[in-house]
């Protein structure tokens, strides 16, 4: 088992710890299984993930996902558990990680801005695992530049149509419902004021999601085309002009759960790399035996601490000081995903030839990682951000202002 004494740092309790000790059981025993010869079907791989959310819900893991008034955990979605799990199944099952997730982030609009009815709809669903969730937000040209978006709502009558593409939708054409984000009114001077987020049933007339996108780690991914698509007025989440906020506080909520995904990833190569190391021989003694393999295991091993306490810095911070963390966030996403990236890549060195065959786990993992640099803030957004809240704060110190 991984390195787990990070769970003695400050920023646990004992519910997080038994919660942790919850998922690395299910993990271990609970976990079902997607046989080999399945891995290269994309419908065995939907399937999967559906199979995965209900067994998730079933052991109780996604209750994690929702606030207690709805079936969750705990009084409020809490940052910590959801890194937590994430952390674990993604040691464990690159897919497992994702259908938690997608239970969370499709979900996180409704927990943070529905209204009373939109909760009791659609939350104790997600975290029973009857209803699978997904967060549609991207388009073909408006991906990194949010505010770009081309979707539109219009009004009919009390009720809103929305036309337009959405592309990159985690869980598209399995999930029951998505959170869509369209534009409700032109682009003024701030483009970003004119958007609004909907709850959209999957069967919703006018929405079609049968496109999919296959990826170098292939999990339910798809495009959206609504075509006049009616929703209910009383689908519409906050006040018209509302989306952007929303979707940035999601994001604010679970950039830190993909830096938790990344340290998993990073704890997964970490352990197959020592495992390696230890037990291949070369030139009369152990790969491990080399002060160069020792010092590379050192570097990783700094590495995915330094990301773990990034990770739960921010999630503590979310948790307990419950403003805006989007610094902390920014910095743990971009730190561990691109530390994860550089600690497998050195554990498929350490394998050899054997590192790049398809299926091995770090060749696995190679290929997890990749997509974690790009989605929830690209690394490049991430760096822009900090080092704009680095100025503003500087900025705002007194004793340079004078
Ligand atoms: C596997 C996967 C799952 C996803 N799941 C979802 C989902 O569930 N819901 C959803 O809404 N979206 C999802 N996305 C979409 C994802 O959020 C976008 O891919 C991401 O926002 C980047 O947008 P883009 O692909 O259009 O790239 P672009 O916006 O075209 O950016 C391309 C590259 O430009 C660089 N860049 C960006 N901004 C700057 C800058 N200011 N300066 C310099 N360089 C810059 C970055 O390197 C970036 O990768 C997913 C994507 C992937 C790959």
């Amino acid at each position: 088992m991984s390195d787990q004494t990070f769970l003695g740092w400050p920023f646990f309790d004992d519910g997080h710890r038994a919660y942790a000790a919850a998922v690395e059981q299910w993990a271990a025993s609970g976990l079902p299984l997607l046989a080999e010869s399945e891995e290269g079907d994309l419908d065995a791989v939907y399937r999967y993930v559906g199979t995965l959310v209900r067994a998730l819900g079933d052991a109780g893991l996604l209750r994690a996902c929702v606030p207690a008034a709805y079936g969750g955990s705990r009084d409020e979605v809490d940052v910590r558990s959801l890194c937590l799990a994430r952390e674990t199944l993604a040691r464990a099952s690159g897919l497992a990680d994702f259908a938690f997730a997608m239970q969370g982030l499709g979900s996180a609009p409704v927990s943070l801005f529905g209204t009373e009815a939109q909760k009791q709809s659609v939350l104790p669903a997600v975290a029973s695992g009857a209803r699978i969730a997904a967060f549609a937000l991207s388009e073909p040209d408006a991906g990194s530049d949010v505010a770009a978006i081309a979707t539109t709502a219009v009004r009919d009558g009390g009720d809103w149509r929305l036309t337009g593409i959405k592309t990159w939708i985690s869980n598209g054409g399995l999930a029951d419902f998505y959170v869509v984000f369209a534009r409700t009114s032109d682009r003024e001077e701030k483009p970003s004021k004119g958007l609004s987020a909907f709850i959209v049933d999957a069967d919703a007339r006018g929405l079609d999601a049968s496109e999919r996108i296959v990826v170098s780690a292939p999990h339910p991914l798809g495009t959206l085309r609504l075509s006049d698509c009616r929703v209910r007025a009383d689908r519409l989440l906050g006040a018209p002009g509302d989306g952007f906020r929303i979707a940035m506080g999601t994001l604010d909520l679970f950039r830190s759960t993909v830096g938790a995904a990344a340290l998993g990833f990073a704890r997964r190569a970490m352990d197959e790399a020592i495992a390696r190391a230890q037990s291949r021989r070369m030139f009369g003694r152990a790969l491990a035996e080399f002060q160069l393999t020792q010092a590379k295991l050192g570097e990783m091993s700094m590495a995915i601490d330094a990301s773990a306490l990034l990770v739960y810095r921010a999630a503590w911070a979310k948790d307990t000081l419950r403003g805006r963390v989007t610094r902390e966030a920014s910095m743990a996403k971009l730190f561990a995903t691109e530390s994860a990236q550089q600690v497998i890549d050195a554990a498929v060195q350490m394998f050899g030839g054997l590192g790049v065959v398809h299926g091995v786990t770090v060749e696995r993992l190679y290929r997890e990682i990749r997509s974690l640099r790009i989605y929830e803030g690209a690394s490049e957004v991430l760096k822009l951000i900090i080092g704009d809240k680095a100025l503003e704060a500087a900025s705002n110190d007194p004793v340079r202002r004078g």
